[in-house]
């Protein structure tokens, strides 16, 4: 049955959208504000989605009934895993990567219903407490779903907490399979949604997804739901424009009502005016085209145009990130900054916490290398947990960014430190791992951290770890003008350098990343920003080490052409510049860059810089790019 409204068959898009258009004219644009989830801009008509609710209206039955109603219940399960395994079939019709996102939730239902405990409790209280089947489904999968709830530490971090949460989410959902089953009330249908429109839903089950028809649908927002939640991760997976937590939409929306969809923004703008359509229809197309082009690069190598090599790999914040990491076509993971796990929890995560996490991480990343960089605190980077176990003083330093930041907090607490190389150390059995050092300023920090890294080594073998043979290479940031300028000497002591040209540029002209006043000031671009870079890249090349760079500007593709010339070869960057840097990479020769990098050297000051900057990369834009057999581009 299809609970899709309003039912009667849509007319054309073209007459729908002149409809629309007539529409918005009489009724105020509206804009609601959710989470960005996916994204994309959509225009589209809105259909909502309503489900009749599953009514419970026995709770308890006789003795006489349990042979009856235990079958009902195995009629349920036997149906639900039909539905489930019919829902995996049509995952085939999907883009390969939400396949991959999908399948296994369906699998992880499919097993709940299995000889599972959830199946056995709810027999159980049927043949014991006579509860009837749907009340015995209905209490078990709700103490099961409770028990998962318990077993997350009260100190959990916030990706901890979220995945407890899905997981006890994943429990109620197979629940209210089950009772729909059993009382024969039917789940909605996404079918007879007309092609082109912006689905709307109170909430939307992960489940549904699978439903969902990319091709088809506009957009995706639901006035429930957050960032991490498995319907997030699923919609992204799909690739539609999809806002979640855009509350007071449902009410809002009366029939033939059109809507633009800012999946990247996260917002909902109704009866959107014709200027705001018309940016929306530019929005549409560009992204489409840009979409297109990107899908074609991930398969293409990060190579110039005469053939030489760059490793290109993505920065990682919070591990909801990985998909998108994955489908961006990033090698690995050039810095993950290991703070978030340390944030909004009331303590310092242990060993084992630890361990769970990066393991996770290299287990996604399948044998690409991922860096991981220890606890950079320090600066605008508070941490409630290491002020709570007095790790931290409360009142920050006097000047927090030149005060115990970084490298130097870990040496002076050798328990948090040695804490997270151990974990780090024990993961890197299970993959191609980096440590990396922050807020390096001198080769005794170096050597300092070495000799505890090893010593953590030697107990973890003791211990009977499992650990790679030979010890990950440990190196450093440099972030410091003062770790730029003795790059040479710290050549000598690290295993490879990342150039964090955030803290660089920050240091280098004492201006502060948060300070708005001075905001202005805050140039990369500067000449004194790119020497260093220039000093610490040399010092590395001369001593064949490997050097990249993980600060923002190396997300910045007009700027790749500049870092390639200075003989940069190693970009971390966000995941969603990756196809962007990709492409720049791909349009330049290196002899070229290397000119252009002498030029730019030469001179006084950023503004002429950033003058050169945009000339080189007018002067090839529209070259090569994503054909591996495309011609060279004619300035080259
Ligand atoms: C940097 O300083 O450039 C860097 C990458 O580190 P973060 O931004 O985490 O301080
Ligand atoms: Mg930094």
């Amino acid at each position: 049955m299809n609970k899709t409204e309003p039912s009667p068959p849509p007319p054309p898009q073209h007459k729908r959208m002149a409809r629309a258009a007539r529409l918005a004219a009489e009724r105020p644009e509206m804009v609601f504000t959710g989470i960005a989830i996916s994204a994309g801009v959509a225009i589209g008509p809105m259909f909502g989605t309503t489900e009749a609710p599953a009514e419970i209206t026995r709770l308890r039955i006789q003795a006489a009934d349990i042979a009856g109603e235990t079958a009902r219940l195995d009629a349920a399960i036997v149906q639900s895993r039909k539905q489930l395994n019919k829902l995996k079939a049509r995952l085939a019709v999907l883009p390969e990567e939400s396949q991959a996102e999908i399948a296994p939730l369906l699998d992880g239902y499919i097993q709940m219903i299995g000889p599972s405990r959830l199946v056995r409790g709810a027999r159980r209280r049927v043949a014991e407490m006579l509860r009837s089947a749907e009340n015995a489904v209905v209490e078990e999968t709700e103490e099961i779903a409770l028990a998962i709830q318990g077993q997350g530490a009260a100190d959990a971090g916030t990706e901890e907490r979220a995945s407890v949460r899905r997981r006890a989410d994943e429990v109620r959902e197979i629940g209210r399979r089950l009772v729909r089953n059993l009382t024969h009330v039917p789940f909605r249908s996404f079918a007879g949604l007309p092609e082109g429109a912006v689905l709307v839903a109170e909430a939307l089950r992960p489940a549904d997804a699978a439903l969902l028809d990319p091709s088809r649908l506009a957009g995706v927002v639901a006035e429930e739901g957050g960032a991490d939640g498995h319907t997030a991760v699923m919609l992204r997976a799909l690739g539609m424009p999809a806002v979640l937590g855009a509350t007071g939409l449902v009410q809002a929306i009366r029939p033939g009502d059109v809507a633009v969809v800012d999946g990247g923004a996260g917002k909902v703008v109704l009866n959107p005016s014709p200027a705001t359509l018309a940016a929306a229809r530019r929005a549409v197309t560009a992204f489409a085209r840009e979409r297109q082009r990107f899908a074609r690069l991930r398969r293409l190598p990060a190579e110039t145009l005469d053939g030489e090599a760059v490793e290109l790999q993505a920065n990682l914040e919070i591990p909801v990130e990985l998909p998108l990491i994955a489908q961006s076509g990033a090698v690995g993971i050039g810095l993950f900054r290991s703070e978030f796990m340390f944030m909004n929890r009331e303590s310092v995560p242990d060993e084992d916490a630890q361990f769970d996490t990066y393991r996770g991480v290299v287990d996604a990343m399948g044998g690409d290398p991922v860096t991981i960089r220890v606890l950079d605190w320090g600066g605008e980077k508070d941490i409630e947990a290491l002020t709570n176990e007095g790790i931290v003083p409360e009142i920050a330093d006097v000047n927090p960014a030149l005060g115990i930041r970084g490298i130097r907090l870990l040496l002076r607490q050798p328990e948090l430190f040695e804490t997270q190389l151990a974990a780090i150390l024990r993961a890197a059995a299970f993959g191609s791992v980096r440590v990396m050092l922050p807020m390096v300023t001198n080769v005794a920090e170096v050597r300092a951290a070495r000799e505890i890294y090893e010593r953590v080594a030697r107990r973890l073998r003791r211990r009977g770890e499992r650990m790679p043979e030979k010890l990950p290479p440990l190196g450093i940031m440099i972030e410091t003008p003062g770790a730029a300028l003795a790059a040479d000497a710290l050549a000598l002591e690290a295993d490879f350098f990342a150039i964090g040209t955030n803290d660089l540029t920050a240091y280098t002209l004492a201006v502060d990343r948060g300070d708005a006043d001075v905001a202005g000031l805050y140039d990369p671009l500067h000449p004194a920003v790119l020497r260093l870079v220039q000093f610490a890249t040399e010092a590395a090349l001369r001593m064949r080490m490997p050097v990249s760079v993980c600060g923002e500007i190396a997300g910045n593709p007009a700027l790749t052409p500049l870092l390639l010339g200075l003989g940069l070869r190693s970009f971390s960057v966000n995941a969603s510049a990756v196809p962007r840097v990709k492409l720049a990479v791909r349009a330049v020769e290196i002899d070229d860059c290397a000119r252009f990098a002498r030029r730019v050297m030469e001179q006084q000051d950023a503004e002429k810089i950033r003058e050169l900057v945009a000339e080189f990369g007018k002067d090839r834009a529209g070259s090569r790019g994503l054909s591996p057999a495309a011609p060279r581009s004619p300035s080259t």
